[in-house]
């Protein structure tokens, strides 16, 4: 059998591609992933999804898509995309579980996860005050001392943005330079309430049912001290799970594949790719979801004017 559109992935995007092509008759199956719902089911509140005037917790978020994806008979399996051929026309996906599927549109949805620290209080902390999100989880801080670590772009956006909402924001940077472009650099430099720690890495997060504090060290000195605060916020990159396309779909040099602007087209005739596997910039579960409707939208012209639909 070879279906009109498989989809990879179950965040906001692969689930909003479903709705679309379902809802146009494309019949699409939908692999969720080792981590259905995708990064939104590690988020508590979500207030900046249009359309929730009290905000959505993001994994009933991630619960309501996936219904209303089903609802319109989209066919949604439990499993992991390992291996893809796309020699083409027909395009073949291999699933953890040894199956071998085939189909005539590819919709990649599969996502980014943000990077952690690995430290054991990060986990145990994790969403008790350890976020990797300021724009989704920064409000809950507002008028708290918090910690950004990390020197690269993100990590000075993430600061920034906090500054606007905590009284002093730590910037935890290992080296004695950042990574960011100038401008951002002269942004956090000339931000007064942010307070860049050069040299400095965590050692661990403190507090037990919530974050209390940071333990740091010097990593020229070797002195360590603590700084009290309330939300500690990683932002040390994102990896886009592109991995198993290496090879096949135009990649930078990050790992985010690569469309056509404007578009979900990627450089092989009907694999399109949707959400944070290929936004390095914004990120967000609603930049997401229009992506996943663009591609559902570009693989319906693809099959209609292939004759499949
Ligand atoms: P990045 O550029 O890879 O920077 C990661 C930062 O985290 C670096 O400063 C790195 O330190 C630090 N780091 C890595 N592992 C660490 C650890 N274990 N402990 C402490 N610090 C650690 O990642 P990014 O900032 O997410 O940016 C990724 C790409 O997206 C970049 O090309 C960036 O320009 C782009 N981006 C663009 C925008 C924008 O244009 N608006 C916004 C965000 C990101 P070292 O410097 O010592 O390696």
């Amino acid at each position: 059998m070879i279906h009109n559109c498989v989809i990879i992935g179950s965040g906001p995007a692969g689930y909003t591609a479903a709705v679309y092509a379902a809802r146009a008759n494309m019949a699409p199956v939908l692999y969720t992933g080792h981590e259905p719902g995708g990064q939104l089911m590690i988020t508590t509140d979500v207030e900046n999804f249009p359309g929730y005037p009290d905000g959505i917790m993001g994994p009933q978020m991630m619960d309501d898509l996936r219904k209303q994806a089903e609802r319109f008979d989209t066919k949604v399996i439990s499993d992991m995309i390992t291996k893809v051929d796309f020699t083409g026309p027909v395009h073949k996906i291999w699933t953890e579980s040894g199956e071998e599927v085939h189909a005539h549109s590819i919709i990649i949805s599969t996502g980014a996860s943000a990077k952690w620290l690995g430290i054991p209080s990060e986990e145990k902390l994790m969403n008790k005050g350890v976020s990797a999100c300021a724009v989704c989880d920064g409000f809950f801080f507002k008028g708290m001392e918090v910690a950004v670590v990390g020197g690269g772009d993100s990590a000075a956006e993430e600061a920034s943005y906090l500054a606007k909402l905590c009284p002093t924001v730590h910037l935890l940077v290992r080296r004695d330079e950042l990574r960011a472009s100038k401008i951002m650099q002269d942004r956090v430099i000339n931000t007064k309430n942010i307070t860049v720690h050069w040299n400095t890495s965590t050692v661990e997060i403190l507090g037990e049912e919530e974050v209390d504090g940071v333990k740091v060290v010097n990593n020229i000195t070797k002195e360590e001290s603590e700084i009290p605060l309330k939300g500690f916020f990683v932002a040390i990159g994102h990896t886009p799970n592109t991995k198993i396309f290496d090879n096949w779909i135009d990649m930078d040099d990050t790992g985010y594949l690569v469309v056509k602007p404007g578009s979900t087209f990627t450089n092989i005739e009907g694999v399109f790719a949707s959400g944070d596997a290929q936004d390095r910039i914004y990120r967000q579960a609603v930049t997401a979801a229009g992506t996943g409707c663009m591609a559902a939208l570009d693989a319906e012209r693809y099959l209609t004017e292939k004759g499949i639909i």
